[in-house]
């Protein structure tokens, strides 16, 4: 009887990998280091090697499955990955067979904020909604969409990409080519970048701007303008979310949820100006923070081989 499964979750410079039985419970957890810098086959051999400790520790007869989160677009028919700036060498090749055949196991690939999403929805803030959207507001703006407990991911798996909806309509520039993205303007980046232009401080992260943000003076002032343009930044997309969806809840989790209290107001109150929909739902719809932090995307790999087999 398949018992657990295990989920990985591959960052920018660790890697983390956990056994989780069907219930949620975590019964273990590794972390290691990676370095995409060092191309195809030391990654590829870090992942297995991952996966096959703790398969040997909680014996293979008992795994269901093996999910990898990963950043970049999944295909998933054909279990490659597609654009992802952090790995090109992995893009067009069977990666999800390659990693199957050295481990004997199924394997299912997903887009690391998908996989982010569905593990809030699996054991975190969504527990009890079958339908949410998440977003990672961190050094960039990343996204999730659940739709009836499954990940909705677009026709090749490029949906949910809010981080480069035009929240600011000829705002900043931006490396995708758009202008006034998301990301551009509500992000931990976005905050070090206004603190910097209202010149507050060269290299400010956001919980520096938080921190002088309850300060009694003109400096406290100039950051406190800089949560509330965020926020409302941020308010504006989530109502266009809202308007497009109409789930039951909006979850954001990030480097930011520190200075919540500071951003909240105003991003409540400009989804409520922006969303008619939300208006009319406010009962029934909710903007909350995530609860299982970076090991959300860990549950939610996890999760993938007993929803997609
Ligand atoms: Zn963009």
């Amino acid at each position: 009887m398949p018992e657990y499964t295990i989920g990985l979750d591959l960052g920018g410079t660790n890697l983390r990998a956990a056994a989780i039985d069907r219930s949620g419970v975590m019964l273990d957890k590794i972390s290691g280091s990676t370095n995409f810098a060092e191309g195809r086959d030391a990654v590829l051999s870090d992942i297995t090697a991952a996966i096959a400790k703790l398969r040997d520790k909680h014996g293979p007869t008992g795994l269901a499955g093996i999910g990898v989160g990963i950043p970049g677009f999944i295909r998933m028919k054909e279990g490659i990955i597609t654009g992802s700036n952090n790995l090109p060498y992995l893009e067009n090749l069977p990666i999800r067979d390659e990693i199957s055949r050295r481990l004997g196991a199924l394997v299912i690939l997903e887009n690391d904020a998908n996989a982010a999403a569905l593990g809030e929805q699996w054991m975190g803030a969504g527990r009890h909604v079958q339908d949410l959207v998440l977003l990672t507001l961190g050094t960039g703006v990343g996204g999730g969409i659940i739709s009836g407990g499954r990940v909705l991911r677009g026709s090749v798996g490029m949906a949910g990409e809010f981080g480069h909806i035009t929240a600011v309509p000829g705002g900043n520039p931006c490396g995708c080519g758009n202008q006034g993205c998301l990301e551009k303007h509500a992000s931990a980046t976005a905050v070090t970048a206004m603190a910097r232009l209202m010149q507050l401080g060269e290299d400010l992260s956001a919980k520096e701007v938080y921190d002088l943000a309850r300060r009694d003076d003109l400096v406290g002032e100039k950051a406190r303008t800089i949560w509330r343009v965020f926020g409302e930044n941020l308010g504006g997309a989530i109502a266009a979310l809202i308007n497009t969806f109409n789930f039951p809840l909006y979850l954001l989790s990030g480097g930011v949820l520190p200075a919540w209290e500071l951003f909240e107001p105003h991003m409540m109150r400009t989804a409520r100006e922006r969303s008619f929909t939300f208006r009319a739902t406010l009962n029934e719809t909710r903007i909350a923070q995530a609860t299982l932090g970076n090991e959300a995307g860990l549950y939610g790999a996890a999760y993938l081989p007993w929803i997609e087999k």
